[in-house]
């Protein structure tokens, strides 16, 4: 009997999943992550993506690739710098090239007969041609189940009047949504707010007609967020992250990694460096990379610093830094364009994280038991940043503006006083649950194979 239900099981594995990440890397890098997953489960992979920030096919011989034209020319006017304009343009300029491509890949009789489309809850545009032709569609939310409510609290923070915000620096907490403050909610500083409102309601409105949502989180880490999300959104609900635990998988970095950052750790003592990023799209004022500089440099411990190409607003790399800067360190300061952010965290020498809290780094921080300085930038990381800092306590926040002097005192904070040694022990306590959460009976195993058994039953 068993063995009956294990080859229907496997029968009904023979089936292809399509995926659809949006092209930016914090969600490039869940999304390939949860198609190996679910690869090793022994469903088949297409990965539909656009020309924007196309994923390297020879690190994933075992998918396949279909390219769509996204119809962004290079002077879009939807750029980088304009993130909210981007995301509102990818929404209407690929509904056509997806359907054609969703069409040619149903009529397509040659491999795995397909069984549903993941596609990342930004790109809402798909549940319209999914429902066109009858294809089950399955919401990949790449952010944090916390950030989640508060954009689903939208409505109600303009019918209360916390948005729009007028004052970003208010600390005045938002009472329908704890721990949260008025300087917390998920916005980013924009001239068209409406843009924003439109591109959060699409995402809601079109996860709630989702067939199943799937989170890069885990039961431990947001166990009140997913109760009321549950309530909210009556469809199944699968948090089987955090996805790079379940085993390493291959890079889905659009930058090459600078490996010398690993060779320049193995020369430091134990806790002792501060690795410092800021993610794929965060820009920031010269004023203020000049205070980073200074900060690190004044604090006295070693720092791993990834300066992406473009992070410095008007400068094409380190034009901005002092002549003679890290020189004059002593080789106390390491700096590249792009690090292999989840082998620098789980480096002994690393002792702090300083972060813009982007959902996967808040994530990689926790999984390696690395303490987190929170300095967000816009939507979504305001609000992980007020959980790491005061709901987990598992970092610090530094806020009201960058300073030299703040900037020596936040780090000496987490690196030399009790306070940073609260943070670790609390930091490592949750990297415990993390470790647990993904093996057999843990919940985001378990979570996993319940997701597997629906989709297989599609
Ligand atoms: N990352 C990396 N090397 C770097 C900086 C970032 O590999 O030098 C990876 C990081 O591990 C994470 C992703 O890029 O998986 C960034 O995603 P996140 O959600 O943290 O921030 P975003 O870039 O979306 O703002």
């Amino acid at each position: 009997m068993e063995n009956r239900g294990e080859s229907q099981l496997q029968e009904r594995l023979g089936r292809r999943l399509l995926f659809f990440p949006l092209p930016l890397q914090g969600h490039i890098n869940p999304m390939l992550q949860l198609a190996n997953i679910l690869h090793s489960k022994g469903f088949s992979i297409t990965i539909v993506h656009t020309k924007l920030n196309s994923p390297n096919p020879s690190n994933y011989p075992h998918f396949t690739f279909f390219l769509i034209d996204d119809g962004l020319s290079e002077n879009s006017e939807a750029s980088r710098n304009d993130i909210i304009s981007l995301l509102t343009v990818l929404n209407v300029k690929c509904i056509e090239p997806f359907k054609q491509a969703m069409s040619e890949l149903l009529a397509d009789s040659s491999g795995d007969p397909i069984a549903c489309l993941i596609s990342d809850a930004i790109l809402h545009f798909t549940t319209a041609v999914c429902k066109s032709l009858n294809l089950p569609r399955l919401v990949l939310r790449t952010g944090g189940v916390s950030s989640f409510l508060a954009f689903a609290a939208f409505p109600l923070l303009l019918e209360k009047g916390y948005l729009p915000v007028q004052d970003a620096k208010s600390a005045e907490p938002v009472k329908e949504l704890p721990p949260l403050r008025i300087k917390d909610l998920p916005v980013i500083t924009t001239s068209h707010p409406e843009k924003l409102y439109r591109l959060v309601e699409g995402m809601i409105q079109e996860t709630k007609a989702s067939s199943g949502l799937i989170w890069n989180s885990f039961e431990e880490l947001e166990e009140s967020s997913l109760v009321k999300l549950r309530q909210d959104f009556q469809i199944p609900i699968f948090p089987i992250g955090p996805f790079h635990k379940h085993f390493a998988a291959s890079s889905s970095n659009l930058l090459a990694e600078d490996h010398s950052s690993i060779s320049w750790l193995d020369k430091q003592a134990p806790n002792s460096v501060i690795y410092v990023s800021f993610g794929s799209i965060a820009a920031i004022e010269e004023k203020d990379f000049l205070e980073v500089a200074w900060g690190l440099a004044k604090s006295r411990h070693p720092f791993l610093w990834v300066v992406r190409p473009g992070l410095i607003h008007g400068a094409e790399w380190l034009e901005p830094l002092p002549e003679g800067f890290l020189e004059s360190l002593d080789g106390k300061g390491h700096i590249v364009k792009w690090a292999p952010q989840l082998e620098v965290l789980a480096h002994p020498s690393v002792g702090a994280f300083w972060t813009h809290n982007g959902w996967n780094s808040t994530l990689e921080s926790i999984c390696e038991g690395v303490p987190m300085i929170c300095t967000p930038c816009f939507t979504d990381q305001l609000v992980n940043a007020r959980y790491v800092s005061h709901f987990w306590k598992v970092g610090v926040q530094l806020e009201n503006g960058l300073s030299r002097e703040k900037i020596e005192m936040v780090i000496k904070r987490v690196m030399e006083e009790k306070e940073g040694e609260e943070v670790r022990e609390r930091v490592v306590h949750l990297q415990e649950k993390a470790n647990l959460c993904v093996q057999p009976g843990g919940s985001s195993y378990e979570s996993l194979k319940s997701l597997v058994n629906y989709i297989s039953l599609f």
